[in-house]
């Protein structure tokens, strides 16, 4: 399974959304589109490896022409066992990527008419697992690393008293020289000690790369780890508007913005790992020229993202 790196608009993806309208007129057409996502380099069967072009059954199922075994494009994909019409998880996925800062619950439900404020929750929460590209590449070059406090009130200061209630959320971001940034990975961790800071910089940056973090111990370990560590430590002032990791500060800023004003701040501790993968989503295809793009790539991810129960999202713990 490949991904395309240079999909086309009008081509691989609707360009307007009077172009999505008449591409995704009938089930049929949007299960063409899903079969071509899931399978860009043709068709191949998961019984027999068989790679004849299937052909599709009076209820939409492919139907292998070398085992006769017959399989549904949804299967083991997020739309697995949906009740619902593909034309519309197409409309919200449509009117997630289309607009910039993305959808809340209740505006997706008043869009696309849903009958619960729950189903349009769910959706939303599925739609961002699938915004993690399973095997996404990890960051590299020069990545500043530091930690950041979301929800309850802003005093007390980094790492200080105050914080407990709020959430720890580690970012990295690749930094260009001279300005500029490139993509971003973020994470809920459990507290700034280095058993929670280390291990996400070698999930999320390749090794080799320069990583500049601030003086704080929890750093300590990253150059016995492959990396190139430099301490960015200011002058020891207090100046408490003094930021070392401007890239960091800049995204944790417009983080917080987000889930301020498209969520109303009404993100719960235990879901925000989701938040951060939408966000992480957006941000890193924020030069994309078209949103019809996102719309693909989001298509593209989802037919490659196993199905995620409402079960196990309510009791999600940790993402990754
Ligand atoms: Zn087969």
């Amino acid at each position: 399974m490949s991904t395309r790196p240079h999909p086309v608009a009008g081509e691989d993806y609707p360009r307007t959304y009077q172009q999505f309208l008449e591409w995704f007129a009938d089930e049929p057409a949007c299960r063409r589109y899903l079969a071509r996502c899931r399978w860009a380099d043709g068709f191949e069967c998961a019984q027999c490896g068989g790679k004849a072009e299937p052909w599709t059954t009076g209820r939409g199922y492919l139907h292998c022409r070398q085992c006769g075994s017959q399989v549904s494009v949804t299967a083991g994909t997020i739309f697995e066992r949906t009740r619902m019409p593909l034309r519309t998880w197409f409309a919200a996925i449509w009117f997630v990527t289309s607009q910039k800062d993305g959808a809340s619950a209740l505006g997706l439900k008043r869009v696309l008419g849903l009958g619960s404020y729950q189903t349009a929750w769910t959706w939303l929460h599925k739609l961002r697992h699938a915004m993690v590209r399973p095997g996404r590449d990890q960051l590299c070059g020069r990545i500043e690393v530091d930690e950041t406090y979301v929800g309850g009130s802003d005093l007390g200061g980094k790492r200080g008293r105050g914080s407990e209630r709020k959430k720890i959320v580690v970012i990295a971001v690749e930094v260009h020289s001279p300005k500029g940034f490139g993509r971003v990975r973020m994470r809920r961790i459990p507290d700034v000690s280095g058993d929670s800071l280390v291990p996400f910089v070698c999930n999320v940056v390749e090794k080799g790369s320069e990583i500049l973090t601030d003086g704080w111990s929890g750093y300590n370990k990253l150059s016995k780890c492959g990396y190139r560590h430099e301490r960015v430590v200011f002058s020891d002032t207090g100046d408490p508007a003094h930021v070392s990791m401007p890239g960091v500060h800049r995204i944790a800023a417009l983080l917080k913005r987000w889930l301020l004003s498209t969520h109303q701040g009404s993100v719960s501790g235990k879901h925000l790992d989701y938040y951060l993968d939408e966000y992480t989503f957006r941000f890193n295809r924020r030069t994309s020229r078209s949103r019809g793009m996102l719309f693909y790539r989001l298509i593209e991810q989802a037919v490659m993202t196993a199905p995620l129960p409402y079960r196990q999202i309510v009791q999600r713990k940790h993402n990754i």
